[in-house]
């Protein structure tokens, strides 16, 4: 991925409506001129195009959001949560129609993108216990007649960044708690699903939600370094590929903000030969392949301790000439909607990409197992579809084991010792999640001593931490010291003030000689 500007058109020429802003609390067509084509990856078909900001368009929703924190900052904060626990009401009771936005515009299968929203949703819960998580500190008495306590305070506007592989559960990461805090909210979407934003910002007004609070700036590169320079913007929480992150940390913190900004990953799972193989082929299949390999907590890499490599890849592969791959919305039948396994992944030229890697690793001298390549779905020849695939005796040399694919791209690694396994985990760029299977409580003690990574599975495939615990990796999986959500997330979007404060007895005002305190 290079740092370049979304290809984007000069202004729009289909029929495709124009999906635009969300600012001032209300809906707001863009007249950037500027447009990027939003697709529907199970047909292909162009379905709409997404406006991109131009910098008046930046500045718009940057002033709306400054505005808008100057209201709610001063809400009580009871008041605000009265806000919070009507838009967690509403998203409870109509998750559903979010889910079908997600699914047309990402691809992913409906209960994977309703799954995304529950996990989204969470944090929403977890903000709407936020007095308790951003209530200050007492001590009386510090020294003598004299008291020091500390408040919580919000930052001000605070941008997010978000990617295209969780549209509502990845800004969900961020935006509940700010908001809880008391800050305004301005969400960049990315451009190939930008609808599911857009919906969440409804449901904001109608929860309540003062104009301003929650605005949506749809838009590339320009929009991203719109919010990464603006005077206005205090904090930046971004998601994304590594060398964006790292370009966004950089770029950002110069600008004097605060920043967490989480990267790509390549997670590993590790499998001692005393593990259950069938627990372990199963959790290897749904973590490889569930949502098209499209999650950056996905498992991509299998280090398998021999002798169990041959026997694992027969089960793994038995239950791959199971999986059902199409439209991710299901098909229509006399009961009912029936949906596959796994959906189209988000673009052709994804696709692609997906595909150059398995080659890589073939020309490398890995063996294609199953081959993912060139699949297409009867009825929709266009979508962009790309097969499960497994590579066994995957060089640690080659790229395809080097670098993130993000694809239903799964590779066996064999080696000979836990050791070895570690090594190879521990020498990788990224740091994002790992797993071990093992029926071995020592080794399994060991391994979440010993592993360099953020979030770790004790045979569980994606440790993907619950609301009250913090999101985060470690290594080129995570810029910047704060993870999403968590203490972590309160933490973030608070800015503490220390208070020493001393007051006279009224008895003895104006004779500091019989206070008691020595001045
Ligand atoms: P991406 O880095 O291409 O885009 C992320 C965001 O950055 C989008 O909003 C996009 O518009 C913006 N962007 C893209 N190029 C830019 C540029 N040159 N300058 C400024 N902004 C730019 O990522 P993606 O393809 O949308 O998402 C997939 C990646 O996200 C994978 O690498 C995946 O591992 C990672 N991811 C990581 C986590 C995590 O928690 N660590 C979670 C989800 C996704």
């Amino acid at each position: 991925m290079s740092i370049t500007e979304t290809a984007s058109s000069p202004a729009s020429t289909s029929e495709a409506p124009v999906i635009g802003h969300w600012i001032d609390g209300a809906h707001r067509a863009s007249t950037s001129g500027r447009t990027a084509p939003v697709y529907n990856p199970a047909t292909g078909a162009v379905q709409a195009e997404v406006a991109l900001a131009d910098q008046a368009e930046i500045d718009a929703a940057i002033a709306s959001a400054h505005a808008g924190f100057q209201v709610w900052s001063g809400y009580s904060i009871a008041k605000r949560q009265t806000v919070l626990f009507a838009f967690r009401e509403l998203l409870n009771s109509r998750k559903g129609e979010l889910a079908h936005i997600i699914t047309a515009e990402h691809g992913k299968v409906v209960s994977d993108a309703m799954g995304e929203i529950l996990r989204g949703q969470e944090v929403v819960e977890l903000a709407t216990g936020f007095p308790h998580l951003i209530k200050g500190a007492y001590s009386e008495n510090a020294s003598s007649g004299v008291d020091v306590y500390s408040v919580k305070q919000p930052l001000g506007v605070v941008g997010i960044i978000s990617p295209f592989n969780f549209p509502a559960m990845v800004p969900m990461w961020f935006f509940p708690i700010a908001i809880a805090a008391g800050n305004a909210v301005v969400l960049k979407p990315s451009e190939k699903d930008p609808s599911a934003a857009l919906w969440l910002a409804e449901l904001w007004r109608e929860a309540g939600l003062p104009d301003g609070v929650f605005t949506v700036l749809q838009g590339d590169k320009l929009a991203v370094d719109g919010l990464l320079t603006s005077p206005l913007v205090q904090s930046i929480s971004f998601v994304g590929s590594t060398p964006i992150a790292q370009y966004i940390y950089e770029t950002a913190s110069k600008h004097g903000k605060r920043v967490q900004a989480l990267g790509g990953a390549k997670n590993h799972m590790l499998v001692l030969p005393d593990a259950d193989l069938d627990l372990v082929a199963d959790s290897a299949v749904n973590a490889g392949y569930g949502a098209a390999g499209e999650r950056c907590m996905a498992i991509s890499v299998v280090l398998a301790v021999e002798p169990v490599a041959d026997e694992l890849i027969a089960k793994i592969s038995e239950r791959i000439a199971t999986l059902k791959i199409g439209n991710g919305a299901g098909v229509d039948t006399a009961d009912g909607t029936v949906e596959p396994d796994m959906g189209p992944l988000i673009t052709a030229v994804h696709r692609d990409k997906v595909a150059s890697y398995v080659d890589i690793a073939e020309a490398d001298g890995a063996t294609v197992v199953v081959d993912g390549r060139g699949l297409t779905v009867d009825g929709h020849e266009d979508g962009f579809f790309f097969g499960p695939t497994l590579l066994d005796n995957v060089p640690t040399t080659s790229r395809a084991y080097t670098e993130e694919i993000f694809g239903p791209v799964l590779s066996i690694v064999r080696v000979e010792s836990y050791d070895e396994g570690l090594d190879l985990i521990n020498s990788g760029q990224f740091g994002n999640g790992t797993a071990i299977f093992t029926n071995d409580g020592g080794a399994a003690r060991r391994f979440q001593n010993e592993v360099q990574v953020g979030m770790i599975g004790i045979n569980v495939p994606i440790p993907v931490p619950v609301a009250y615990h913090s999101f985060g990796g470690w290594k080129q999986s995570l810029f910047g010291d704060a993870k999403a959500y968590g203490v972590h997330g309160f933490d973030f979007f608070t800015r503490e003030k220390a208070i020493t404060s001393r007051w006279l007895d009224p008895a003895k005002r104006g004779d500091s000689a019989n206070t008691g305190i020595n001045l």
